[in-house]
């Protein structure tokens, strides 16, 4: 390969390097209004120009004779805008950007206006040439200027390399690409100095500065939202309450933010890149549930002294080609809300209770106002309120009621022998013979002292007369024991019924008053029914 062809082809790569500086500043162009963009797009304008002033001064094209370093001279105004608008730029993509005012952006064009100022008017002093011609070496501004122009590189390398430091590992790999591309330009600046500057009288620094330029551009355009919010994207999850956890395909933990950390007593330098399973709490219940959904929610409690209540939010996450990509974990400490949610349910279960206890307190009231505490059997304010409802009832249905008025007999001879207890036991005897010989519907009841009435609907007068007597019968073969006797008592009875006494409650029981004072004149032990005596 001749010296020749390597110039052309050398040449097209200028060109070509031209060219996508152009189309660069084209795209970056219409982004200006991101952070950065201006920046990036001076620094390309300036690639752009060096490499085509050194293209043409390659070539010799357009050489003005009176000026045999013209293009050497105007490559400058182009190198000089890179080191400023890389440091420019880093600083907006690594969001150490509030240095950058009108002052500080004027600042930085001092030295590039200078420096061209010497260059041109180099033919007075001599302080960019200097010895060149005869030794090769060039003046000391020249030396000033490259000095200047790398402790600028140098700065927004170390502002790059922090800023990666400093990323959470879930960032780190698009900040990795720009550094790859800060270190690829410098190798090519390396090489130009130690191998085909020297070999070849070719410099390649422009190509190494493309390169990175694409790069940063990928970068600026691509992620540009990513890239201009990491900072505040950072500083949002790391300073909220809510805890996140972010975990990779393999359930190992990738990131944890502060509040994470703080709610699960675990270090993220010591989390990192463990397995989910020795390091969360609550993975187990998270894997019994999750399985194979993209959103998991459950409470959980933590184990430790302050026994926080967490809400669990697991969500699968998903990469563009809507491939698994990791999962992301949202603790949120809802202890308070529980502790409110649990007074309510206590206070609410109380209230319950309460309501419940007034309820059986009610049904007792009610009850005992409706039973007669000896017996068990209804009182006559019961009787009567149902007496006129049974009654109103068979009237409309024709069906007939019968009632029957009951009264001991020579009760007053038991109390007087025996004691009133004595009494009392053949009063409840008397009871429980009713309740056990009524049959549903019939109502039973103590009217007072010692007198009963029993109700039947639907019992014409006679069979309920029948019935009344077997009662009757029933209870005067019941014994009772008393003092070492066994005794037994008898009653009597009256019985009236409507159709035959009328359909008026007051009417009915007087006649079955009327009828009980007939079976006690007519010896006592009776059933007495319009005059009819059953015994
Ligand atoms: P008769 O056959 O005429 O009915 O005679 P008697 O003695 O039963 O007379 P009466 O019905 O007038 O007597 C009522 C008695 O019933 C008076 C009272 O001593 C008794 N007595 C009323 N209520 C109770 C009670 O709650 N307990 C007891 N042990 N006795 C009562
Ligand atoms: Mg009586
Ligand atoms: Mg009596």
């Amino acid at each position: 390969m001749t010296a020749e062809t390597i110039r052309i082809a050398y040449g097209v790569l200028l060109l070509l390097t031209v060219i996508i500086a152009t189309w660069i500043v084209a795209v970056t162009w219409r982004w200006r209004r991101v952070p950065g963009s201006t920046a990036l797009m001076i620094q390309m304008i300036g690639e752009g120009w060096w490499t085509l002033c050194y293209a043409l001064q390659l070539f010799s094209f357009f050489h003005p004779s009176s000026e045999p370093f013209f293009w050497s001279k105007m490559m400058f105004w182009g190198v000089v805008m890179i080191p400023a608008g890389f440091l420019v730029w880093t600083s907006h993509y690594t969001g150490k950007n509030r240095w950058i005012t009108p002052w500080t952006i004027a600042l930085l064009c001092i030295e590039p206006v200078v420096f061209n100022l010497i260059v041109w008017t180099d033919s007075h002093h001599g302080l960019f040439s200097g010895a060149f011609l005869q030794t090769g070496r060039l003046g000391i501004a020249f030396y000033l200027h490259t000095l200047y122009s790398y402790l600028l590189l140098l700065a927004g390398a170390v502002l790059l390399v922090l800023h990666w430091l400093r990323l959470p590992p879930s960032y780190k790999k698009q900040a990795l690409l720009v550094l790859a591309g800060l270190v690829g330009s410098s190798l090519f600046n390396v090489m130009s100095v130690l191998v085909t500057g020297p070999l070849l009288r070719l410099d390649i620094s422009p190509q190494g500065f493309m390169i990175a330029g694409v790069v940063f551009t990928y970068a600026q355009l691509r992620h540009r939202l990513f890239d201009i919010m990491p900072v505040a994207r950072h500083a949002v999850v790391e300073g909220m309450r809510d805890g996140v956890v972010v975990l990779d395909n393999d359930n190992r933990i990738v990131d944890m933010n502060p509040a994470a950390q703080e709610m699960l007593h675990v270090r993220m330098d010591a989390s990192l890149g463990k397995m989910a399973g020795a390091v969360l709490p609550f993975w187990a219940n998270v894997e019994r549930e999750a399985a194979g959904r993209e959103e998991t929610v459950i409470d959980y409690r933590l184990d430790d002294s302050a026994h926080r209540q967490i809400d669990l939010h697991l969500t699968q996450m998903r990469d563009k080609r809507n491939q698994p990509g990791g999962k992301l974990i949202l603790l949120r400490d809802v202890t308070h809300l529980k502790n409110i949610e649990r007074a309510l349910r206590e206070t609410n279960t109380a209230l319950l209770l309460k309501i419940e206890e007034i309820e059986a307190l009610q049904a007792k009231l009610k009850e005992q106002a409706i039973r007669d505490p000896l017996t068990g059997l209804y009182n006559r304010r019961f009787l009567e309120e149902t007496l006129s409802r049974e009654l109103a009832q068979a009237v409309r249905s024709q069906r007939p009621l019968s009632l029957a008025m009951i009264d001991l007999d020579h009760f007053k001879n038991i109390n007087d022998t025996y004691g009133h207890e004595a009494g009392d036991r053949f009063l409840k005897a008397l009871g429980d013979l009713l309740l056990e010989l009524t049959r549903f519907g019939d109502v039973a009841c103590r009217f007072g002292g010692e007198e009963f009435v029993v109700v039947l609907p639907g019992a014409p007068l006679e069979i309920a007369a029948i019935r009344v007597n077997s009662m009757r019968q029933a209870f005067a073969s019941r014994k009772i024991e008393i003092a070492g006797a066994s005794l037994g008592v008898t009653f009597s009875a009256g019985v009236a019924g409507f159709p035959l006494h009328g359909s008026d409650d007051a009417e009915l029981l007087a006649e079955a008053d009327r009828a009980l004072y007939a079976a006690k004149a007519a010896g006592r032990d009776r059933v007495i029914a319009a005059d009819k005596v059953y015994r």
